[in-house]
């Protein structure tokens, strides 16, 4: 498996908990390398246009107001597999089921509010990447 890059974002419940070091922590002890990273606090179309995939989902609504609730760290990870290893270290979606010493499972206090994100493809980390960083603003 080839270098890959894949989109981070460090959720409001964990900014809020002043958790983004033990965040990144996990993240580069597993091996990914930030590249590019940015705080930031979405404005609601920010929010909206980036979960759009999940707009007819019952959660939609929920999910844009938290992720708009506080400052947010975005980041791009990059490393061998790195969309499918950020999703390892970050675990499931539900904190309930995600596995022992993952960052939802740890740090994570709820299905909607699970203190990290990660793309899920590479498609969608392309996109991802290009909808918060500039090309001059990654440098691997
Ligand atoms: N989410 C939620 N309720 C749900 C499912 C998801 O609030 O029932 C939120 C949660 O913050 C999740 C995000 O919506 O991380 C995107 O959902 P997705 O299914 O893409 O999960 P992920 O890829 O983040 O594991
Ligand atoms: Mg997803």
């Amino acid at each position: 498996m080839a270098s890959e890059r894949t989109l981070s974002i460090i959720k409001p419940d964990a900014t809020e908990r002043n958790l983004t070091g033990q965040i990144i922590a996990r993240l580069e002890g597993a091996g990914l390398r930030v590249i590019a990273q940015k705080r930031v606090w979405w404005k609601k179309k920010d929010a909206k246009k980036f979960y759009d995939v999940h707009k007819d989902q019952p959660f939609y609504k929920d999910l844009v107001a938290f992720m708009t609730s506080g400052p947010i760290v975005v980041q791009v990870l990059e490393g061998e597999d790195a969309i499918a290893k950020n999703r390892e270290v970050m675990g499931a979606t539900s904190p309930v089921d995600a596995a022992p010493g993952t960052i939802r499972k740890d740090f994570g206090v709820n299905i909607e509010r699970n203190s990290a994100h990660g793309s899920d493809s590479p498609e969608t980390a392309k996109k991802e990447i290009a909808f918060l960083f500039s090309k001059k603003e990654i440098v691997g």
